[in-house]
């Protein structure tokens, strides 16, 4: 019978130097009896090679599967949230990373659902924003309380991995991945004595649906992204963010925690 642990599918921004250096890779983890697949759906571990960026492409591209294991393989000197792994060392790592006896990490995701119709997974943040020069309000609800209005130039809500990206330059706390919580961060709210927000990012349970209704009427047209992807859709009413079932899995390494990641990059 095909031992199924061993089917690697690796995602890339097909660049030739990158192509080159991973091809001796490619050709030991075959020789060790590993299937570089073409298509992702059938293999176990996913490998996106490049930065942070490449990794959040490579799940959106791959479907945010939950029965495999994603790796991240650095290509640059720089340190990366979701690559624990750097082209220069990876092909002993490789070979491992689908050993029964390795420790897997989950890292929570965000479902995200448009007006009843469109939904899709985050890793690292939702985003709502003004694509004009004009402040636009949304109604915001926690489950069925009505909570506020907010006027300004957006949100943003994130994950727990994704609280050390947009989230943290919007002044958001950084959380523990191992809290199954989301965050909602501020883009520029305006607060005066017709329009009151809270004014500081908030932090909800993974048992709580978030809410947002765009003002009907309101012609400003919000731009909507999914991690590093814009949403094509224009016209939307209704927003509804929950934190997903299907967080993802990666590989847990020595002396790559979340918090040594934190504070290698950040102190
Ligand atoms: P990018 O604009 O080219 O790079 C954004 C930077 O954020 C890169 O340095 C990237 O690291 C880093 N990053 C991505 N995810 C991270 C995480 N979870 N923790 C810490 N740093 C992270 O776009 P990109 O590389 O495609 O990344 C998309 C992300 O950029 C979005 O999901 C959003 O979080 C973030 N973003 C931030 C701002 C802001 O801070 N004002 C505005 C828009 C978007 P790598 O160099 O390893 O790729």
């Amino acid at each position: 019978m095909e031992d199924r642990r061993k089917l690697y599918f690796f995602y890339d921004e097909k660049d030739e130097t990158v192509f080159s250096k991973m091809q001796p890779i490619y050709t030991m983890l075959e020789e060790k009896g590993f299937t570089i697949m073409s298509q992702p759906n059938e293999a176990n571990a996913i490998i996106s090679v490049g930065e942070d960026g490449t990794f959040l492409q490579a799940l959106r591209k791959t479907g945010f599967r939950n029965d495999c294991l994603y790796a991240g393989v650095s290509v640059t000197d720089e340190t990366s949230f979701y690559c624990d792994f750097h082209i220069d060392h990876a092909d002993k790592a490789l070979a491992e990373i689908t050993h029964t006896e390795i420790e897997v990490r989950k890292y929570p995701t965000i479902h995200v659902t448009i007006d009843d119709e469109t939904s899709f997974y985050c890793l690292n943040e939702f985003s709502l924003r003004s694509s004009i020069i004009k402040t636009f309000a949304v109604d915001v609800f926690i489950d069925d309380l009505y909570f506020e209005t907010f006027r300004g130039d957006g949100l943003v809500v994130s994950t727990p991995t994704g609280s050390t990206a947009y989230n943290k330059s919007l002044r958001g706390a950084v959380v523990d991945p191992m809290l199954p919580c989301y965050q909602v961060s501020e883009l520029a709210s305006l607060n005066n004595n017709s329009y009151r927000t809270l004014g500081s990012p908030f932090i909800l349970s993974g048992n709580r649906t978030l809410t947002l209704r765009i003002a009907p009427g309101d012609s400003s047209y919000p731009v909507m992204g999914m991690d590093n992807e814009a949403l094509s859709i224009q016209h939307v009413e209704r927003v509804q963010i929950q934190l997903s079932d299907k967080p993802i899995k990666t590989v847990k390494l020595k002396n790559n925690s979340f918090w040594e990641k934190v504070q290698r990059t950040f102190l």
